[in-house]
């Protein structure tokens, strides 16, 4: 029964491959507004929040970078105080000992192999401490260098709901949507995804009667 309503919605709504450039239109015209919400300055200050924000809000991050970016302002600088003093100033953001450590390992390789600057590529970005694919995702799509699509809670629900994929793990979740997504979209479909996730499909209530592309998503309640 189950089974037979989820291919009956699926053939509703027709292929992804059809639905994908209409879904993005639509969520890009409702969330024109769209971006990151972190708040930085430089290269430097974009890697080191997107880095702090793992398990925390970006909110929080923000309030702590305020204060952060006022006394750090280059990779040196992070390594010019104690350990302990950096990992008070960014207490706030949970996990402080290990994104402490991140930071400072992360400081050291950019000054002895970068020359001080943030790298561009999903390698070299994945390679600095603490740096996994989806923050090094997120880094490079800022930069202007999208090189994959970032897979966070919001864009895996949204894709499974919209029935881009129907893979759990974010990695083949990214798999699948780098092949339908247009490149030229890799850095501002998760913003859009998570926005109207933010903001429409919810967790627990999507509200699928306000939602602008429910005529192509098979997960619909309307
Ligand atoms: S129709 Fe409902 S489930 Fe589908 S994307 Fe919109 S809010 Fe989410």
């Amino acid at each position: 029964m189950a089974r037979s309503y989820v291919h009956e919605a699926r053939k509703r709504v027709g292929p992804k491959k059809e639905r994908i450039c209409p879904i993005i239109e639509r969520l890009a015209v409702e969330h024109a507004d769209a971006t990151i919400a972190l708040t930085f300055r430089s290269e430097l200050e974009l890697l080191v929040s997107v880095m702090l924000s793992a398990q925390t809000t970006d909110v929080n991050v923000n309030r702590v970078t305020k204060r952060l970016f006022e006394k750090y302002r280059r990779p040196e600088d992070y390594l010019a105080v104690p350990p302990e003093e950096l990992e008070r100033d960014i207490y706030t953001t949970g996990f402080f000992r290990q994104k402490a450590r991140s930071l400072r390992g992360t400081m050291r390789m950019l000054i002895e192999e970068f020359d001080g600057e943030v790298p561009r590529t999903l390698d070299e970005l994945t390679r600095l401490p603490g740096v996994a694919r989806k923050t090094a995702n997120v880094v490079a799509a800022e930069l202007g260098h999208a090189q994959g699509i970032v897979v966070d809670t919001h864009v895996r629900r949204l894709s499974q709901r919209l029935g881009l994929t129907r893979q759990e793990d974010p990695v083949k979740i990214e798999r699948d949507l780098v092949k339908l997504v247009p490149r030229d979209d890799w850095a501002r479909f998760p913003h859009l995804l998570i926005w109207h996730g933010r903001r429409v499909c919810d967790a627990r209530r999507p509200r699928c009667e306000d939602c602008v592309v429910n005529d192509l998503c098979p997960s619909s309640r309307v």
